[in-house]
């Protein structure tokens, strides 16, 4: 029997796919816990955006990844069998016992090249970054016009530089615009151009688009279908089946692990050490 087929579907969107279950961490650190809901998949996805240490002043920092901690997941991974996949193997059963994931970065930063090929090349890992091709070689400035400390984002030469690595690119729009907020016209036009623009600079095929801001609405998913996208990630959690929307993939946020989930541990061993107290 086909494990992914005999799970239950999603209630969330109508897409098909597996919402996050109660008890599972909201975001991914480390195998643990979802060792067994990722064997019952197609294989999970992975979201991260920044890797390195978190500059002063930063609002969002649990965007920021330690290269340590990457290099940590990716042991893991390695260890216990995953390999990279690419966004479309997940829409196909897995084989028996074949552990596959998909590592996503969005926004093209360019401390993701200068701090994540070594741990991707040493583990045997190949991953995506969804570009906004408007900003290329500029700053992270949707980010910054909410008070976001500045980010570079990789230029025209590292990003070759990353697909010489082994790695791919998709689109994630022009401008990186919240796509339901803008004149759905507009919206068609920045997930058309991202395209258009990726495969003119960079010569290579482009299938795959991430919604910026994981902002997509029916009529945003049907014009990223128009454009040619195969799929789109979200960034709703959980798990994608094969017969679910293709162009709306979940993912799992990789961070350090949130206070919630490190004093729920604290409290844990607290608790095991009482009872453990004659
Ligand atoms: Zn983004």
């Amino acid at each position: 029997m086909n494990r992914v087929a005999s799970l239950p579907a999603s209630a969330g969107n109508g897409c098909g796919h597996l919402d996050l279950p109660p008890g599972l961490p909201e975001t991914y650190t480390t195998l643990g816990s979802f060792t067994e809901w990722f064997r019952g998949s197609g294989g999970p996805m992975l979201m991260y955006h920044k890797l390195g240490p978190t500059p002063s002043g930063v609002r969002l920092r649990g965007l920021y990844v330690a290269t340590r901690l990457f290099r940590r997941q990716l042991t893991e991974l390695a260890a216990e069998g995953y390999r990279s996949a690419d966004p479309g193997e997940l829409l196909s059963s897995a084989g028996p016992g074949e552990r596959r994931m998909v590592l996503t970065f969005d926004d093209g930063f360019e401390n993701v090249l200068r701090l994540g090929l070594d741990p991707l090349r040493e583990l045997g890992f190949q991953a995506i970054q969804f570009l906004v091709p408007g900003l290329l070689g500029r700053t992270n400035e949707w980010e910054q016009r909410e008070g976001e400390v500045a980010e570079r984002l990789m230029d025209d030469f590292q990003v070759r530089d990353w697909i010489l690595a082994g790695h791919s690119i998709g689109a994630h729009t022009v401008n990186h615009p919240h796509l339901t907020r803008i004149p759905i016209e507009e919206a068609r036009e920045e997930i058309r151009a991202s395209r258009a623009m990726l495969e003119d600079r960079f010569n290579v095929r482009i299938r795959h688009f991430c919604y910026p801001f994981g902002d997509w609405s029916p009529a945003v998913r049907d014009a990223v279908a128009e454009a040619g996208f195969e799929t789109a990630c979200t960034t709703e959690p959980g798990l994608n089946r094969p017969n679910g929307d293709p162009r709306c993939l979940r993912r799992l946020t990789a961070r350090h692990a949130s206070r919630k989930w490190r004093n729920l541990g604290t409290l844990l061993r607290v608790w095991r050490a009482a009872i453990r107290r004659p």
